[in-house]
């Protein structure tokens, strides 16, 4: 019922906004389309990869296989994916939507999510979008991690809970730090919420961000969901930061 409607207002929508791409601005078929020629500029993730952190290998190592990080340190995030790799041409797609209000993208970029992270979301049964700071919220006006966690609720039914977490300390910008100083500046800043604590005790819940650099903000959002008694904290990102690895090493 909610997807005819949403598709006859997108119709409607056509006819006043016709469909252009949202890495272009040139006009496609349909709302969220990229142009066909742009494909092969978008790097979508698939195994093989690490079955923990979802970090693509280069070759394939058996099922189940860990790379050297999650080998080494056992992540407090049980599975994490990522459908795309954050490169020139992603970057572009994450930017306008997070900052340039481009948000007819938005069904494209939940459907690219649940086809990469059908490990994270099986048996899930909340969606917790990585909670923005109230004063943040403010001045961007929306959170970009909901409106992917909506898309994602949208196709595969699973609830969003926006009152489970909360970020109570404002955190500076994570861009251009390295991994030891992302992980000081998130670590401690979200908390479980009462009425988180009533509804997490024994549940499969999977946190939804838009771009997945060394994990830190997943990491920092899995250990108050823990403490609280969820059973297992999986995370799922449009994109992720990928370096080249050797899973033999
Ligand atoms: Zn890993």
């Amino acid at each position: 019922m909610l997807n005819g409607l949403r598709k006859a207002a997108n119709a409607v929508g056509d006819l006043v906004w016709p469909p252009v791409s949202p890495l272009t601005g040139r006009l496609v078929k349909a709302t969220g389309q990229l142009e066909a020629e742009r494909w092969s500029d978008i790097h979508f993730l698939d195994a093989p990869w690490c079955d923990t952190c979802g970090l693509p290998f280069s070759f394939w190592v058996g099922s189940g296989a860990e790379c050297g990080a999650c080998a080494a340190r056992t992540p407090a995030v049980h599975k994490a994916r990522a459908a795309l790799a954050y490169g020139d041409t992603s970057r572009r797609l994450v930017l306008d939507f997070k900052h340039g209000g481009r948000l007819d993208a938005l069904d494209q970029l939940g459907q690219w999510m649940v086809r990469a992270g059908p490990d994270v979301l099986a048996g899930a049964q909340a969606l917790i979008p990585v909670p923005l700071h109230p004063s943040r919220l403010f001045s961007r006006r929306y959170n970009q991690s909901m409106l992917l966690a909506d898309s994602v609720s949208r196709l595969t039914g699973i609830p969003v809970e926006t009152g489970w977490l909360i970020r109570h300390r404002n955190t500076q910008s994570q861009a251009g730090q390295s991994g030891r100083s992302r992980r000081r500046n998130v670590s401690g800043a979200f908390a479980v919420t009462k009425t988180g604590r009533d509804h997490l005790i024994g549940k499969t819940v999977v946190v939804i961000d838009d771009v997945m650099t060394t994990g830190a903000t997943f990491e920092a959002c899995a250990k108050p969901l823990l403490r609280a008694g969820t059973v297992f904290v999986n995370a799922l990102a449009l994109a992720r930061v990928v370096k080249p690895t050797d899973p033999t090493t």
